[in-house]
């Protein structure tokens, strides 16, 4: 066999078990109707859960910002990559989710490596869910310190990790929303671990930030937390709408990933026209407690809408509603008879998610109508 045909073979071995990957083409803006291979379908995937990504004021600060920076910022933000609604919006977004210092990353995958890598190293211990996302463990992997895998949610466990270890250095990783459960992770118990075992904890709140919280401040001020050993990580792509990540934590600590986290060092900095339509964005996350209020209204309404089916509804407040359905063949049939009825709910399977739990992935949003939620209900309980 040549070396080529190892991947070819591989595929193979990927497609026998229903595990292939398709995309299929977007030629629209996102929203809850978009347009898909040429069909108009109604979605239910996207993470812009307060309906900003095409929001016509958001727009408009792309474009002014297009005018005033042009395009590409050209170089790493050490270089001169770093231009000054970069500036503002780190300024802003410490300010908005009440910590000392931010730094933004062109993603949220970026910023998780980069962060990790930069706080702990070989020698180090780091304590980290099951069900983090991608991001995290790809850090964790890549720092070289031991790691530690507590099952998902399991404080007693991960007490008992912590205070068996005689690592240098301690590190607490958590998703606050799990990405494809959207259940909350038991942010005080996990400070309370940390201060306990002195360690920092960082949190990922890419599905929380713009969510939870006082106007959108996130899963941290949800909880009404603030220590310096939290390292809070919002991501700007999902409900701000926009593109990108920030770490917002301890002035020392802030500093110490601008001078060392190589994803930031060493990457061209993200078009500044973003930075300028994220502050909008941030400003629309302030003043959305009706879209808040919307998005809570769609999870009453899907929650009771989808009980006493054969497949059941993760246990989620978020925005995130996950229908565990079980075999990948049963999952993508359940994804291919909603999208014959015009209806794109995107089929999780594994890797992504533990084999044996493949599941749509519904994903609420602001924009969504009621009637167009009854859409989905109606149709879900017809598969039945
Ligand atoms: N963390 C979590 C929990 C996520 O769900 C995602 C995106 N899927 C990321 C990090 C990565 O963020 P980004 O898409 O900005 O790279």
């Amino acid at each position: 066999m040549t070396l080529i045909e190892t991947f070819a073979q591989q595929l193979d071995a990927m497609e026998e078990r229903a595990l292939l990957r398709q995309r299929r083409v977007v030629d629209s803006g996102c929203g809850a109707v978009m347009e898909v291979d040429g069909r108009r379908l109604l979605t239910f995937c996207s993470n812009d859960y307060l309906g900003l990504a095409a929001e016509p004021a958001l727009v408009a600060a792309a474009r002014e910002g297009a005018q005033r920076y042009g395009v590409g910022a050209g170089a790493s933000q050490m270089i001169s990559g770093y231009h000054a609604p970069h500036q503002a919006l780190e300024e802003r977004l410490a300010e908005f989710v009440g910590m000392p210092r931010a730094l933004c990353f062109s993603s949220g995958y970026l910023a998780n490596i980069g962060i990790v890598t930069a706080l702990v190293a070989p020698g180090d211990g780091v304590f980290s869910d099951q069900l983090n996302h991608a991001s995290l463990i790809d850090g964790v992997r890549l720092s070289g310190a031991d790691r530690h895998v507590y099952p998902h949610l399991d404080m007693v466990e991960l007490a008992a990790q912590l205070a068996a270890s005689r690592a240098a250095r301690k590190l607490v990783v958590s998703d606050a929303v799990f990405s494809m459960d959207g259940d909350l992770a038991p942010l005080p118990e996990l400070l309370a671990l940390c201060e306990q075992h002195d360690a920092m904890l960082l949190i990922d709140d890419a599905h929380g930030f713009g969510v939870l919280g006082p106007q959108g401040r996130g899963a941290v001020a949800q909880f009404g937390l603030a220590s310096p050993r939290i390292l809070y990580m919002g991501t700007l792509g999902k409900a701000a709408g926009v593109a990108g990540a920030f770490v917002a934590g301890a002035d020392a600590v802030i500093e110490w990933l601008l001078q060392s986290a190589r994803t930031y060092i060493f990457e061209t900095g993200a078009p500044p026209l973003l930075a300028h339509a994220t502050l909008t964005a941030i400003d629309l996350i302030e003043r959305g407690d009706l879209r808040r209020q919307r998005l809570q209204r769609l999870i009453a309404q899907l929650r009771p809408g989808l009980q006493g089916l054969r497949w059941t509804l993760g246990d989620s407040a978020t925005p995130i509603q996950p229908l565990l359905i079980g075999s990948n063949e049963d999952a993508l049939a359940v994804g291919a008879a909603l999208l014959e009825q015009g209806i794109w709910a995107p089929v999780i399977r594994p890797p992504t998610v533990a084999p044996g739990t493949a599941r749509l992935r519904i994903s609420l949003s602001a924009a969504h109508t009621p009637e167009q939620l009854d859409r989905l209900i109606d149709a879900i309980r017809g598969l039945v």
